[in-house]
């Protein structure tokens, strides 16, 4: 059931009830990644009775992007992402206007960001801004899709970090259920933006995948960063970062690491794609 309009979802809500569905936030230009989520959401809301089943919802948040031609190309093709999200399972897709997440009189605020979406050399230092829209629209969804919980890529490790930390912050009683990071064939981590890659970048587009293998080899969380960048670097690829720190906090890894969950990231840049990709280390 395609829902374009808030009487649309509210129809929808009043008949299934509030907190009664698994949401599945999503930009659109659906790929695997994303069916897992709603997959995922589909089985969560099958195990709990909840009426209201995995709702996905299609939005190109403007308020995410720092740049405009990043906005303007991103991919759109409304009807190909809701059948795909009725085939994985999902209940409805809630797809809504610019105007209707944010209306114009202003009233939908930034929440202020958690001190995780905030850290030095990560995501917020290379998309200033980014980390604000990316409160700004979950907050709000939260507010008119009224979920259970939510889903959430691991794709996105410090969007994930992030939103759990909101959802903490604002006293938003909304679970986030975490969802694995999923791949192409040979390794390149699934995303909307792979489809601008030209036939010759996405044959190094894998060796995002193979820095992280690279850095598995090493034994210091400084050595990985190393082999990492050098891995990156010798493939021609643009580095954001490459860096180990901790799972959860994201914060450099102190004195006490060895005893710390920790997660490699890297975001790389070929042309002009920006490639995430993130794993445990070392090896889960
Ligand atoms: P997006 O449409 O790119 O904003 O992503 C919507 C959701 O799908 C986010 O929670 C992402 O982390 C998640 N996602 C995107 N790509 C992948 C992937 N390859 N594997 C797992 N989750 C993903």
């Amino acid at each position: 059931m395609l829902l374009r309009t808030p009487s649309d979802l509210n129809r929808f809500l009043e008949e299934r009830g509030d907190r009664a569905c698994v949401l599945v936030p999503t930009m659109g230009g659906l790929h695997e990644g994303h069916l897992t989520l709603v997959r995922l959401a589909a089985a969560v809301a099958r195990e709990r009775g909840l009426a209201g089943g995995a709702v996905a919802t299609v939005f190109v948040n403007p308020t995410q992007f720092d740049q405009p031609s990043d906005y303007e190309r991103y991919p759109r093709g409304l009807d190909d992402d809701a059948a795909l999200c009725a085939r994985a399972g999902a209940t409805a897709v809630y797809a809504p206007s610019a105007e209707d997440v944010y209306p114009p009189d202003g009233s939908v605020r930034v929440p202020p960001i958690p001190e995780v979406a905030r850290l030095p050399r990560l995501e917020d230092e290379h998309r200033p801004g980014h980390m604000e829209g990316v409160c700004q629209v979950v907050k709000r969804l939260f507010e008119l899709v009224r979920p259970a919980a939510a889903v959430f890529g691991e794709k996105d490790w410090q969007q994930l970090q992030t939103v759990q930390a909101l959802v903490a912050q604002e006293g938003l009683g909304v679970e986030i259920i975490p969802a694995p990071l999923i791949r192409e064939p040979d390794g390149l981590a699934m995303s909307s933006r792979n489809r601008f890659l030209t036939p010759e970048q996405r044959t190094v587009a894998r060796e995002v995948s193979g820095a992280l293998r690279a850095g598995r080899r090493e034994t210091t969380p400084g050595g990985t960063e190393r082999a990492m960048r050098e891995h990156l670097a010798a493939h021609g690829l643009g580095i954001d970062y490459a860096v180990v720190r901790d799972a959860e906090t994201l914060m450099p890894l102190g004195e006490d690491w060895a005893h710390r969950p920790k997660r490699a990231l890297i975001t790389a840049r070929l042309g002009s794609v920006r490639l995430l990709d993130n794993a445990p280390w070392p090896d889960a």
